[in-house]
């Protein structure tokens, strides 16, 4: 079995490709392909969710991430121990179908990606990033030591805090740790907290600026297979970001719209950022 060929990074919704391995998963069969448009949920950051549609006309309910050893053992999802792009592993795209529907090793099968959805989370996705990035330039006086920097000079508070990040359709859930850490990092939490409001109105604006210049979006990428190390890149006027990734994204800002974040605080230490496309 070989290493899964992606196409969604490309933004591809539909192909096809050979069935490699067929392998039961519960009551259902994981099928692996030589190649997919499909974008599989990553377990070691699953913030976008898992394409769903159609593999020769049957219903795709998941798409995981597997993993096999050396021996072939393949393991899936949460059950995948070694750290993601393992080279002693084959790293590969598992698409969950019924076991009644399961098709025979070797059999050229159609992939068909619910477009729709997939769009409508890739305006998350990258909304999601353009939010935390507004952020780190509206917060940007509150730090009083030296840190990280993002890809146009502000200090990386997203990179630094970020602890969960969740996307559905249209829209994003950065959750944002304000701990002690963060505290000693030099940051002011407690100005953050008492101007969420502001905060949140200024990052409006700055989004809607780098919607205006219709700044563009590309994916890098250092392979074709699904642990070659990927990029989110985004052309502003002030710059280029440039933030791993392995999400699938829009091409340029325009394509969102409009975008609006708000802040939630639902206990001390917690800030969590809903940005909505739309
Ligand atoms: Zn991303």
């Amino acid at each position: 079995m070989s290493a899964t060929v992606v196409d969604f990074p490309a933004g591809v919704v539909s192909g096809s490709g050979t069935v490699e391995r067929v392998e039961p998963l519960g009551e259902a069969v994981g099928v692996i392909t030589d190649r997919t448009p499909f974008h599989p949920v990553d377990p070691s950051w699953p913030d976008q969710p898992a394409d769903t549609g159609t593999l020769n006309g049957v219903p795709v309910l998941d798409c995981l991430v597997g993993a096999t050893d050396a021996d072939g053992v393949l393991s899936v999802g949460d059950a995948i121990t070694p750290r993601r792009g393992d080279p002693d592993h084959t790293w590969v795209v598992v698409h969950v179908v019924a076991a009644a529907d399961a098709p025979e090793v070797g059999q050229p099968v159609d992939l068909q990606v619910d477009a729709e959805r997939r769009a409508a989370l890739s305006r998350a996705h990258t909304a999601c990033h353009v939010s935390a990035l507004a952020l780190n330039a509206v917060v940007k006086d509150l730090w009083r030591k030296d840190v990280a920097r993002d890809g146009i000079g502000n200090p990386d508070f997203d990179k630094i805090a970020l602890t969960e990040s969740r996307m559905v359709p249209d829209q994003a859930r950065d959750t944002y740790r304000l701990g002690k850490s963060l505290r000693k990092k030099g940051f002011d939490t407690a100005s953050f907290r008492e101007s969420l409001d502001a905060v949140a109105t200024q990052v409006d604006a700055q989004i809607q600026a780098w919607i205006d210049a219709d700044a563009s979006v590309e994916i890098q990428t250092e392979g074709p297979h699904l642990t070659d190390m990927r990029y989110w890149c985004c052309h502003v006027p002030e710059g280029e970001y440039r933030i791993a990734c392995g999400g699938t994204h829009v091409t340029a800002l325009r394509e969102l719209g409009a975008v609006t974040v708000r802040y939630e605080a639902p206990d001390d230490a917690t800030v969590v950022a809903v940005t909505s496309v739309g």
